[in-house]
């Protein structure tokens, strides 16, 4: 039975083994049962379904995951929690704990090896100070993904969800919307964390599209593109790309792009959905 969605066993546990927390590891173990089932819930894990959940902790989510998933693969990079792990999920034959860096790991390996390279479905509580190349190593591993399920800072589910004309608009907000379609589906406060984290939290579900919705030549190069453009975002798009030195960018050719486009000569990059820098992309790249 999950067990540890409280603060008194959490508690426990850590005094069990003399557990400290290592902040550069962004250690915020989750102590709330209604939020852990919701969690659960909204990622829609079934039997059917193999997850893999980055930072398991101390196993708090996992019990409720070995419970609802087929099977877990459960990633953690600190070592001092793998006796703990082993002790808290002893009851469930459904899982592995791999005691590693999420960002050494072969992704599509794991896939093969635990789930015969079906989709698997991502949940976790993510360490906040790495969330964003977590989530870009998600995507840009290509491995087979359903959904991710994730406990982010409130502001990076907002910059992840937001589109064009809003000031949290940016190359993560456009990565995101390029490999899935996300969605905020609670709001989570500190006083659900042990230690309570300086930020507000917010879970965020990004399911994967199938087909892309937004098909663009050259991936790479609309990324890069994309970048240029928010790496001076005070800029127009113009000078931004001209001045990065983008391949195939010259202010000539951003300018003439932007008139087939029917856009103005003084739009920033800001002002750009998904959709236009796909089309830009495929005007400036050839
Ligand atoms: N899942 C637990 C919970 O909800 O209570 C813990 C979540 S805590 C916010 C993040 C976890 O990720 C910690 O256990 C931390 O040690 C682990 N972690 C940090 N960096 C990691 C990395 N690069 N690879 C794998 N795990 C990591």
């Amino acid at each position: 039975m999950a067990y540890l969605g409280n603060f008194t066993n959490t508690k426990a546990i850590l005094d069990k083994y003399g557990f400290t927390f290592q902040k550069k590891y962004g250690q915020n173990f989750l102590v709330d049962s209604n939020i852990l089932e919701n969690i659960v819930t909204g990622a829609g894990v079934t039997k059917e379904d193999c997850v893999l959940e980055i930072g398991p902790g101390i196993g708090t989510m996992t019990q409720y995951l070995c419970e609802k998933a087929g099977f877990v693969v459960a990633v953690e990079i600190d070592k001092k929690l793998i006796p703990v792990l082993n002790d808290t999920l002893s009851e469930y034959s459904n899982k592995v704990i791999i005691n590693e860096d999420i960002l050494k790991l072969d992704l599509n390996e794991i896939a093969l090896k635990y789930n015969e390279g079906r989709p698997i479905k991502v949940v976790a509580n993510l360490p906040y100070y790495i969330t964003t190349p977590i989530v870009m190593e998600l995507f840009e591993s290509h491995m087979p993904l359903l959904s991710i399920t994730a406990m982010v800072q409130k502001e990076v589910a907002l910059r992840m969800e937001t589109g064009p004309g809003s000031k949290d608009y940016g190359a993560l907000s456009l990565a995101v919307q390029y490999y899935s379609k996300p969605e905020i589906i609670m709001n989570v406060s500190a006083g659900c964390f042990i230690p309570r984290p300086n930020v507000d939290s917010a879970v965020i579900k990004m399911e994967l599209y199938k087909e892309n919705p937004v098909p663009v030549r050259n991936e790479a190069y609309m990324f890069s593109l994309i970048r240029a453009s928010f790496n001076q975002r005070r800029k127009t798009l113009v000078n931004a790309l001209s001045n990065a030195g983008v391949p195939g960018a010259s202010k000539e050719a951003v300018s003439s792009a932007l008139t087939e486009m029917g856009l103005s000569q003084t739009v920033r990059g800001e002002a750009l959905s998904l959709k236009e820098f796909a089309a830009l992309s495929d005007l400036l790249d050839n």
